[in-house]
């Protein structure tokens, strides 16, 4: 028997594999919940953001912070076009976004859930829900899965672990007893507070090319900032949340981020278009003139930052006015106080550490028959679908291989 352990996105994939690749195999998912693939109905708010065409990601660490050369790998077994394909040659037709996000056509993630139940009742995979696996003792080379609540254990042959990422350590402790390192979990994908109560009354205010960077650290963004009545969020705030996870998180979140609100990071630039402002627009007054299309209520802010008042003269600027400007622009610190969570939407960076796992087959390297994939793991991504495919393509993966051996 192939003990799939966890019903969610991963765990699906794997067990419908294991059956394309071992009709004989009786294959079995163990879901700890009353519902499968309950995360899945939750996901792209319910539209589920399934994959991404990848059309403008140059590298996959700027995707993947944890996982980037693994993913790099399997992608050569089942990348995006195989989950397309998958999905589209299975009667759920896809739509790719402006933004290179891939959803279902119904903008329903209930047509991929469907899909997904549809298929592994044609190929015979049982799923028994309110099991979940509290340990697991290795036997005379097949493994005893002990449920919670269920007196009896249960042998498997082979066994693959897609229970998704876990904020607390404690959920991984019985894999850490069976040799496995465990990378300590944090979360992912989080909003900014900001306790700055001017730049909160900014709320609603959108900059659509945005960056953004850990002041006296390495990590930057750029993309959508979002301004909200508690900080920053938007997809350049989760970006780089998710770069600065586990940095962020040692500091408990405590941290200064500068902004750049004109996505032109070259000084010279935009000094120079400042001065042509300024002599375009000599006689008007400067909270009339927008430069960079910035919105009107974050351009006052930023005026009074600047220390500049609103009815000053473009032509009285001068050059201490526009060093101001453009300081304000292109190095506006704040001070995150703080994370909160966007739309409920967050991924737990950390899990079984790589170093554990084959990154060919996705067997663990202490266990002999049990396998890893999805969120468990040490594999995150950024928001855009990237997420749902590192667990689409593992599962393919570690059901692959556990069919074969
Ligand atoms: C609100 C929200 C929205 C998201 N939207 C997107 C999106 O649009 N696009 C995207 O790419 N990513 C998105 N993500 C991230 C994505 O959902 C996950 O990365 C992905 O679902 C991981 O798949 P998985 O199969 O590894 O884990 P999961 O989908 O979490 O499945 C794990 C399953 O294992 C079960 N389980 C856990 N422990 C046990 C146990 N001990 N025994 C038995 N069963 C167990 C769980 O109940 C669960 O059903 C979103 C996440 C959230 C929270």
């Amino acid at each position: 028997m192939i003990a799939i352990i966890g019903g969610g996105a991963a765990g699906f994939f794997a067990a419908i594999r294991a059956c394309e690749v071992n009709p004989e195999a009786e294959v079995v998912i163990y879901e700890k919940g009353k519902n499968p693939l309950a995360k899945v109905a939750v996901t792209g708010g319910g539209r589920c953001n399934l994959t991404n065409s990848f059309a403008v990601v140059k590298d996959l660490k700027n995707v993947y912070p944890r996982g980037d050369k693994l993913m790099k790998r399997l992608f050569k077994t089942f990348d995006y076009r195989d989950t397309y394909e998958w999905f589209e040659s299975r009667g759920v037709p896809l739509v790719t976004q402006d933004d290179e996000c891939v959803f279902p056509q119904s903008q329903s993630s209930q047509s991929i859930i469907d899909c997904l139940l549809k298929e592994s009742s044609r190929l015979g995979v049982k799923v028994k829900t309110n099991y979940a696996l509290a340990d697991i003792t290795p036997q005379d080379g097949q493994l005893l899965l002990h449920f919670e609540g269920h007196a009896e254990p249960i042998l498997a042959q082979r066994v693959v672990i897609t229970t998704g990422g876990h904020p607390h350590q404690s959920s991984f402790d019985y894999l850490k007893r069976l040799g496995h390192e465990i990378v300590s979990p944090v979360p992912s994908l989080f909003t900014f507070n900001i306790n700055d109560s001017a730049f909160r009354d900014l709320m609603g205010t959108v900059v659509a090319n945005a960056q953004m960077s850990v002041v006296g650290e390495r990590m930057r963004s750029e993309g959508p900032l979002l301004i909200t009545h508690w900080g920053m969020s938007g997809p350049c705030v989760l970006r780089l949340s998710s770069y600065a996870a586990r940095w962020a998180s040692e500091r408990n979140y405590r941290f200064r981020v500068a902004v750049n609100w004109v996505g032109e990071s070259n000084c010279n630039s935009v000094v120079q278009s400042i001065e042509s402002l300024a002599s375009q627009h000599t006689a008007r007054q400067l909270d009339n003139v927008h430069p960079f299309g910035l919105p009107s209520r974050l351009w006052s802010y930023l005026l009074q930052k600047a220390g500049l008042p609103p009815e000053k003269r473009w032509g009285e600027l001068g050059r201490k006015g526009i060093n101001r400007l453009m300081e304000v622009f292109t190095n506006d610190v704040y001070t995150v106080e703080g994370k909160s969570r966007w739309r409920d939407e967050f991924v737990t960076c950390g899990g079984v550490s790589l170093a554990s796992i084959n990154s060919n087959t996705l067997q663990s390297k202490h266990v002999p028959g049990l396998y890893f994939a999805g969120e468990v793991t040490d594999v995150d991504a950024v928001t855009g679908g990237f997420n749902l495919q590192a667990a689409w393509t593992m599962g393919y993966i570690a059901g692959e291989n556990c069919a074969k051996s």
